[in-house]
């Protein structure tokens, strides 16, 4: 059916589903052609009495008489408009078609649905057409086009250049309290406030040749700021390929497989460098592309002891490669458990050494709140070190998340179903505020991890239990035999309030305190640990949509991390 639908007059009555109901049928307007409907994506329903619209041409208006569709099949033609019933004194006109066919004028407004906003109000942005959720006052929208924070600083705007259709859009790079965050695709005013968009899809056929090109990376030259100075692509050190050797897979990441290798010729000298190698798959998507060209950048500006180096790239050939720092030790977790007491043989970890890892990983995330970067995700997991043996030194590995928030590739991956909700404070999981304290907050789960070697926190509660726990005012135990000062640097780092939280260099005062404390250091460390390994990682994940469908039950031997698995929020 290609025709439009007529206008609903005073009394008639139709059958036909696109034209509109007549006052005393309840004025409903037509419905829209399905055809439209599937192929542009409008749904051109008429509006009050008046017909649906056509595939390919406009409906009639509603009226006293309702208006005929339109004459032309063209989809820039109108239907006719409806006649009044209403005189133009005012009165109701009882004779009207006798001698009253003059044109009345109808009113269409589109009506957005705003109820996912916090601010329960949005717009549709004019040149993406997508529907933005509008902030108060002095707010800035969140890359999840949902909630709003409040921006103390707008430190950087930086024009980023690209290619194709992708040039018609000024794109901004817009660094909230930390220095850090949202690239914003496209911009647009409304009463002098910035609002985010997200970037405008490309076209499968633009994706596909960027995916083909090897040049990818040279051709999106994100600029990226970090501590007021701003990196680029083409500071990125390139390797040469043939300087580079693969030796053995060390693990799995989020993008590709991690391989312990050796690079020649760095600094000049023919001496073989011991490597990680990430890797990116040469099919993968483009935004995996620029994710994994994100992490180098923001891993090549950071200089700190206790940050793992990004030692170069080796991006023009496929699959392209990111080389860091080798930590021999691996990721802390996993440290953590393995070293946990086993039947007849006590923990070889020693109170201080856990004190020493958890200070090394303060003192990097002291060097991430002085230049106003918010990691999001400090967890055991996310943290290497450079050996497994009592010299080692524990360093912040992992930016995974701040690169999605950065890349606004957070949403895509699944927004809110993938926030360490166990890791987070209230006011980032219920309101979307991230400051430095919210790394504070993290920090102190991490510390609870370190002293219970490894556990999940929360043990045997899932990520929705968590939530209304904490927000209800709940805090974690000790974990076995921690001692106390050791559990006061938790809960202060759990503070309700943010602003009670300490910040990273009264953290390691009062780590060095401990460190110092012979009633900490000689604390024997628990022979054994609570529950069994299968119980604890524990968490029910329901499948989207599952309603009051039997939870599903998986573990940490089913799942590598069950603290990220997909859950619901009520
Ligand atoms: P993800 O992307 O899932 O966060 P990564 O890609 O960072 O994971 O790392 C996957 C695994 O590779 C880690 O668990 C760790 O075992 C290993 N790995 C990562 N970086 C290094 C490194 N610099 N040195 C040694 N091993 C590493």
């Amino acid at each position: 059916m290609l025709c439009a639908g007529g206008g609903g007059g005073w009394r008639d009555t139709t059958t036909h589903l696109w034209a509109g109901k007549s006052l005393f049928e309840g004025p409903e307007g037509g419905s829209s052609c399905p055809q439209a409907l599937s192929k542009l994506g409008w749904a051109t329903f008429g509006g009050f009495g008046g017909g649906g619209g056509a595939c390919t041409a406009g409906g009639g208006g509603g009226g006293y008489r309702g208006g005929d569709v339109s004459q032309t099949d063209d989809i820039t033609a109108d239907g006719q408009d409806g006649i009044s019933f209403v005189h133009p004194s005012g009165e109701i006109f009882l004779q009207p078609l006798a001698a009253m066919e003059s044109h009345g004028e109808a009113e269409i407004e589109v009506h957005l649905n705003c109820s996912h906003c916090q601010t329960q109000s949005c717009k549709r942005d004019e040149d993406s057409r997508l529907i933005l959720c509008l902030c108060h006052n002095e707010e800035v929208l969140a890359p999840d086009n949902i909630t709003c924070f409040l921006p103390t600083t707008a430190i950087c705007f930086i024009i980023m250049g690209s290619n194709v259709d992708l040039l018609s859009h000024v794109k901004l790079l817009f660094v909230d309290l930390g220095s850090v965050l949202h690239v914003f695709a496209v911009y647009y005013r409304k009463k002098n406030h910035l609002h985010a968009v997200r970037v405008r899809l490309q076209s499968p056929e633009y994706k596909l040749s960027k995916i083909r090109s090897s040049t990818i990376m040279t051709d999106y030259n994100p600029n990226y700021c970090f501590a007021g100075k701003v990196a680029s692509l083409s500071e990125l050190k390139e390797v040469p390929r043939k300087n580079i050797t693969l030796l053995r897979a060390l693990g799995h990441g989020a993008f590709g497989e991690v391989y312990e290798g050796q690079v020649l010729g760095m600094n000049g000298e023919n001496t073989a460098m011991q490597v990680a190698i990430k890797t990116l798959p040469e099919i993968c998507s483009e935004q995996d592309e620029m994710d994994f060209l994100m992490e180098a950048l923001i891993m090549s500006k950071f200089n700190h002891q206790n940050i793992v180096r990004c030692i170069g790239v080796s991006l023009q050939i496929l699959p392209r490669f990111i080389l860091l720092e080798l930590m021999t030790g691996g990721d802390l977790k996993s440290f953590l458990r393995h070293n946990r007491p086993k039947i007849s043989q006590a923990s070889s970890l020693t109170m201080l050494e856990l004190l020493h890892m958890a200070r090394d990983i303060a003192f990097g995330c002291q060097y991430l709140e002085e230049n106003h970067f918010i990691h999001r995700d400090i967890a055991a997991r996310n943290c290497l070190l450079t050996c497994p043996g009592p010299e080692r030194v524990a360093k912040i590995g992992d930016f995974g998340m701040a690169r999605d928030i950065y890349r606004a590739s957070y949403y895509r991956k699944g927004g809110r179903a993938m926030l360490p909700v166990k890791w987070m404070p209230p006011e980032a999981f219920l309101e979307g505020i991230f400051t430095c304290k919210t790394d504070t907050w993290s920090f102190g789960v991490l510390l609870w991890e370190i002293f219970s070697l490894g556990y999940m926190p929360y043990p045997c509660k899932t990520n929705q239990e968590v939530l209304e726990f904490v927000t209800s005012g709940g805090r974690m135990d000790p974990p076995k035999s921690c001692p106390g000062p050791v559990y006061r640097i938790m809960t202060q780092c759990w503070q309700h309030c943010p602003e009670h939280r300490p910040n990273f260099s009264t953290i390691l005062e009062r780590i060095n305190y401990c460190t110092q404390d012979p009633d900490v250091i000689n604390t024997p460390l628990p022979v054994e640990y609570g529950p069994a390994v299968e119980e604890e990682g524990s968490t029910v994940i329901r499948p989207e949509g599952s309603g009051s469908m039997t939870p599903l039950l998986v573990t940490h031997s089913m799942s590598q991390d069950a603290s990220l698995q997909p859950w619901e929020l009520h």
